[in-house]
């Protein structure tokens, strides 16, 4: 017990030393945002850290997905520390990148921050040489699930299989001997805590590419079939619908219009959708899921207008492990004190956090450090001492519980852990979740 003090001790005084060093990391990926898969300049700079850290390396994994591994050369469990890499598309943001619109609206910027904290203190020789197993830091990419039209691309293109960095790390086989996972978020809620345990919605994703046929708007739309119009009655056909979505599955549906029209004298001809299908439970979803398609069919058939609907795997729904969050918890208090780590409820936000937590024990706390609205033009971090170096210690501290003691913790809990899925059974689901059918009358 002394020993886990006395490494917490080494852990949060070399964290002390480095901390202006990792806040200006976070803030730089702040100024630098880039959506998902395309994490270029950000990949490279936490590959640098890394290397510079002295840990092991691998780069390019789901295309811009970092490893930085740390082995203390002792059997014991694997950890994986998680950050994440990718940020939303916000224009109008105050860090918005003035061409691409990509903003960290989200504060993946912060995340990044706060993996780099625990490298940088569980590197330190005294605090390594008292751990087992090994550390993995992982950097994914494409947390956010947009852009869907250019992930298909790269799905066409055999560059990825799944939308979400973390699925593709999963499927790239980067799972397969970890045995415990954890991330923090940044979060609003009641600034200056720590938010922990509860779950979040899952979902899948659809694009919807409706197909009329142009004809000049003014002089002769009786010879056009107008996609717009289509689309028009799919979407109000999925709100005639929402009645019938129960509470208890917290179904969110929210689609956007990608593409309305090309010109506004030609009957539109070529009109597209993508939307989320988001619940709590994959049966909601499944359910859910059919009243939209047929809302989105029911368009094309009022008009006379083909509808293309291609539904890809999203996320799966978030459970986090209460024995981790209890050990997280602890040393969270430790920083911030009891009454500042509050429990979360059940969020209709989806996370590729979910599939991690449905194959290892998982946590996904939130540093609640910020203000604006979350995926907004005015979310910005406040307080970089919580969300990168505070959430950094406190997730390090958990690693050291867990791999101190020649890992006894950590054993214990991954013996515990009862896997929902293997990830075979994982993959196969996945992949179920995909189809693409085009309808007309
Ligand atoms: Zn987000
Ligand atoms: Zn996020």
């Amino acid at each position: 017990m002394a020993e886990r003090a006395n490494l917490k001790s080494s852990f949060s005084s070399t964290v002390n030393q480095r901390s202006d060093e990792l806040e200006r990391i976070a803030r730089d990926i702040l100024d630098h945002p880039e959506s998902g898969y395309r994490e270029v300049r950000t990949s490279k700079l936490v590959a640098d850290w890394f290397r510079d850290a002295g840990l092991e390396v691998q780069t390019g994994i789901a295309k811009t997905g970092v490893i930085g591994t740390l082995d203390t050369g002792k059997p014991g469990p694997h950890i994986s520390v998680m950050g994440e890499l990718d940020s939303l598309i916000v224009p109008g943001h105050a860090h918005a990148d003035s061409d691409t619109g990509a903003a960290h609206a989200c504060g993946h910027h912060a995340q990044i921050g706060s993996m780099l904290t625990v490298a940088a203190g569980l590197s330190e020789a005294s605090v390594k040489d008292g751990l087992v197993g090994k550390i993995s830091f992982m950097a994914t990419p494409a947390e956010e699930y947009i852009e869907l039209e250019y992930r298909e691309s790269l799905h066409e293109k055999g560059e990825i299989e799944f939308f979400g960095g973390k699925q593709e790390f999963i499927k790239l086989g980067f799972f397969n001997d970890v045995d415990i996972a954890m991330l923090t978020h940044t979060g609003g809620e009641t600034e200056g805590t720590f938010g922990i345990g509860g779950s979040n919605n899952g979902m899948i994703g659809k694009t919807v590419q409706y197909i009329g046929k142009a004809a000049h708007a003014g002089g002769s739309p009786h010879l056009g079939v107008n996609a717009l119009s289509a689309a028009h009655l799919g979407l109000a056909a999925i709100h005639a619908q929402r009645e019938t979505f129960r509470d208890a599955d917290t179904v969110r549906v929210h689609p956007i219009i990608t593409k309305g029209g090309a010109a506004v004298n030609s009957v539109p001809a070529d009109v597209r959708i993508e939307t989320y299908v988001r619940a709590s439970n994959v049966p909601a979803i499944l359910n859910t899921s059919e009243k939209v398609d047929r809302a989105f069919r029911a368009g094309a058939f009022a008009t006379g207008a083909e509808v293309r609907i291609t539904t890809n795997p999203g996320y799966l729904p978030a459970k986090y492990d209460e024995k981790l969050t209890e050990i997280y918890r602890h040393n969270a208090a430790s920083l911030i004190g009891d009454d500042n780590v509050i429990r979360l409820n059940h969020s209709s936000g989806c996370t590729d956090m979910g599939d991690v937590s449905q194959i290892v024990p998982t946590i996904q706390p939130t540093a609640n450090a910020t203000s604006g609205n979350g995926h907004g033009i005015d979310y910005l971090v406040k307080n970089y001492d919580l969300a990168v170096i505070k959430a950094g210690k406190a997730m390090g501290m958990t690693v050291i519980d867990l791999l101190a003691d020649n890992g006894e913790k950590g054993k214990k809990l991954s013996g515990a852990f009862k896997t929902p899925m293997s990830i075979s059974e994982y993959l196969s689901r996945m992949r179920g979740f995909r189809s693409d059918a085009t309808y007309s009358e």
